[in-house]
């Protein structure tokens, strides 16, 4: 069925309406010519409207009725192209022009609901795929009865307690995410380490990724298929203890094995030597994080190269990191005078910092003095993994810091009072 006349041209027969339509089109003629001619009474810019559309041999895609087209105005070469719209059904195929325009017929709106529909759940089952997998790659199910003691290492001991600490959750299932370091979370001394112990928990199976709880975005698949994850998006578990119960009678039973020094058997062998590893490693992360800060401080450059990692290894042979640390700034104050003096730049003023820490060192143990070393800085708390392993682990207190790390002092010996 064509679409109604307008009451404006009723009056004429269907050869008039097809003879207005030819006389519109022809630009010589005056549109108000025309109104005269045909006895339509409409201001000259309306006329356009009042045509009947244009029937054409396309067919709507709902319910096959004619398509009409409207009709352009004569003047404007942009709107040339019309929409096609179905008298039928309503529905409307835009023209190119206006082709962000959307249709909001039923049909159309219905099937823009079925592929919502669809959309929602091939991401749905996407989202399934990536977690079963990320479930399975990163994560771990929890076990049906709890881990022991003899399932840690010392370190995984120690990396452990510290972790939990560091939780801002109340669970001691759900862990929630980390941050890098500084941010919130200062459970090593530098982002870098916080990522190798978060790793080193999850392969010992005593951690896992959360595949379910974490976002989405938290998870990466590959161009080539593999699947990886954002250390500091992801939610982690623990993965230790069935439950809340036997996982808080673990944990306390590591820190009472440290507080005692009644260390179960197997930490015997080489759980001392681990321990001053650890105590090793992170005066050295602690020089360098001191470091850092007293160039930065000075806006001297921070590039740490093997050479000023020897230097410091070097150094906390025999010295605390409390000394050290002040050989550290010693020497960054040193080569700001440097720069100053000498006019050079700063990165080349930064290079003379690890020589002159050796030269300190060298001179301090030479002479014999008795070389007093810094405080802790109050502006760089302490990491919770240094906190464990001086206070509890190594049972050393501040001692952690101001004597040089060595393995004597780190006893496997028990307590004669345990409750002490
Ligand atoms: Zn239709
Ligand atoms: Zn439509």
């Amino acid at each position: 069925m064509p679409p109604e006349v307008d009451p404006k041209i009723a009056h004429l027969s269907p050869d008039d309406i097809e003879l207005l339509v030819a006389c519109y089109y022809d630009k010589t003629n005056k549109v108000v010519d025309i109104l005269e001619q045909f006895e339509i009474d409409v201001h000259p810019t309306q006329l356009r409207k009042l045509l009947p559309p244009s029937i054409t041999d396309e067919h709507c895609p709902y319910c096959s009725g004619a398509l009409y087209k409207e009709r352009p105005a004569r003047t404007e070469p942009s709107s040339l192209d019309c929409d096609l719209f179905c008298d039928k059904c309503g529905h409307r195929e835009f023209a190119e022009y206006y082709s962000w325009k959307t249709c909001n017929c039923a049909a159309c709106t219905e099937r823009r609901r079925i592929e919502a529909k669809e959309e929602a759940r091939l991401r749905q089952s996407h989202e399934e795929v990536v977690r079963s997998r990320a479930h399975y790659s990163f994560g771990h199910d929890r076990p049906s009865t709890p881990y022991t003691i003899y399932d840690f290492q010392i370190t995984e001991a120690v990396y452990l307690l510290a972790l939990m600490r560091a939780s801002r959750a109340e669970s001691l299932l759900a862990l929630g995410t980390f941050s890098p370091n500084g941010i919130q979370d200062n459970i090593t001394t530098s982002t870098d380490q916080t990522s190798l112990l978060l790793r080193e928990l999850r392969d010992a199976g005593v951690i896992g990724v959360a595949a379910y709880q974490s976002p989405i975005e938290a998870f990466d698949l590959g161009d080539d298929d593999t699947l990886s994850y954002y250390i500091f998006k992801v939610h982690y578990e623990t993965t230790f203890a069935p439950d809340e119960d036997t996982a808080a009678e673990l944990l306390k039973e590591i820190e009472q094995a440290f507080r005692t020094k009644n260390w179960p058997h197997h930490w015997r062998f080489d759980g001392a030597e681990d321990l001053y590893d650890l105590w090793k490693k992170f005066a050295l992360e602690e020089s360098l994080q001191y470091l850092r800060y007293y160039l930065e401080e000075r806006k001297l450059p921070y590039n740490p190269g093997p050479k000023t990692l020897q230097v410091l290894e070097s150094a906390l042979e025999n010295f605390s990191t409390s000394q050290v640390v002040k050989m550290i700034w010693a020497a960054a104050k040193g080569a700001v005078d440097f720069m100053q003096r000498k006019g050079v730049s700063a990165k080349h003023a930064a290079n003379t910092v690890p020589g002159a820490i050796q030269r300190y060192a060298d001179r301090v143990l030479a002479e014999g003095w008795d070389y007093k070393g810094f405080e802790r800085n109050y502006n760089m708390p302490r990491s919770m993994v240094v906190e464990i392993l001086h206070d509890l682990a190594l049972q050393l207190g501040s001692k952690g810091w101001s004597t040089s790390p060595n393995l004597e002092s780190v006893s496997n010996q028990p307590l004669i009072d345990a409750s002490e």
